[in-house]
């Protein structure tokens, strides 16, 4: 087993393109992939700017931001980082198309690399058995948003996740600069089990119209200490992604409450994802 000195990170979204600044911050080789060259294009230009900001704020060196740009690489060909020495899945929360990625993962990369995913809910378990005999290299890695800021890793073990994995999993994390939490291996594990539910919940209060979206988020700012609002953070998480996990808690827990409300569903369904598409509850067209 090597020492890790490069990464791939596969989904070059919100998520992803979080996950790999972070990497190539602390020093590690980042592969940026994803399937549109658009969303590559739109991860570099953000890379750039959280980089120039941080030197504006003397946070780090316009030396340190030039050499974190030049350790990462964006490309839409998974073969290009076939030489990586870890690889974290990011690419949207949908079971079939995750399994889909750890097959082309399992062909890429050597078989001592971990085959980490950042999913939000997906059993780690349902993910690693797809592999089959490679389910002792998958593990949870769940970062949050905005990935360079936000201190926690939520580590998941599968059924077969390998204790190398999972010690070589935290020690990554704490190399990154994070703080890894373990979390077992149920549908939405500790984060989202509990903040979808309340998200969902903001959603019927307004549909049923307790408040208006902006004092909803104002009471749970107020009241409850909340540095953000229920709605306002959907819309940061992206709706698209609080649908999908609550459609995976839903499923997998088997109980009614936790099908996503009409409210949620006719807004992703109108292509009203939040901040990433300009609107959702709030419209973001003018920032
Ligand atoms: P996103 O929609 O912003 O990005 C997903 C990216 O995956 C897209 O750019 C898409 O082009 C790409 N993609 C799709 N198929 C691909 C493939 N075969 N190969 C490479 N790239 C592919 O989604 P996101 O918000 O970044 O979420 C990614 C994952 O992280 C999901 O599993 C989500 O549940 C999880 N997550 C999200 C958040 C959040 O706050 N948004 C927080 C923690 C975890």
């Amino acid at each position: 087993m090597s020492e890790v000195k490069s990464i791939v990170v596969i989904g070059a979204g919100t998520m992803g393109s979080g996950i790999a600044l972070t990497a190539a911050m602390s020093g590690l080789q980042a592969f940026q992939v994803d399937v549109a060259q658009p969303v590559l294009d739109r991860a570099l230009a953000s890379h750039k700017k959280i980089l120039s900001r941080n030197v504006e704020k003397q946070r780090m060196t316009q030396a340190e931001a030039d050499a974190t740009m030049e350790r990462l690489t964006y490309t839409t060909s998974l073969s290009d980082a076939r030489d990586a020495d870890w690889a974290v899945e990011a690419v949207l929360e949908k079971a079939d198309l995750k399994k889909t990625v750890f097959g082309q993962m399992v062909e890429t990369f050597r078989p001592d690399v971990v085959l980490a995913t950042n999913t939000s809910s997906i059993s780690i378990t349902q993910i690693a058995a797809s592999v089959g005999s490679h389910a002792p290299r998958v593990i949870g890695m769940h970062f949050f948003n905005p990935v360079p800021v936000m201190k926690l890793v939520e580590v998941i073990k599968g059924l077969a996740t390998s204790e190398e994995t999972t010690a070589r999993t935290i020690a990554l994390a704490q190399r990154m600069g994070k703080t890894p939490v373990p979390a077992n291996d149920r549908a939405g594990f500790v984060s989202n089990r509990v903040l979808m539910p309340l998200i969902n919940e903001a959603f019927y209060a307004w549909m049923e119209g307790v408040a208006e979206p902006e004092h909803i988020d104002e009471i749970m700012k107020l009241g409850c200490n909340f540095p953000m609002g229920p709605l306002r953070l959907a819309d940061f998480i992206g709706l698209d992604v609080c649908h999908d996990i609550m459609m995976v808690l839903y499923h997998e827990l088997g109980d009614q409450k936790y099908f996503p409300c009409p409210k949620l569903r006719q807004l992703v369904t109108a292509g009203r994802l939040g901040d990433k598409s300009g609107r959702g509850v709030f419209d973001y067209s003018r920032k």
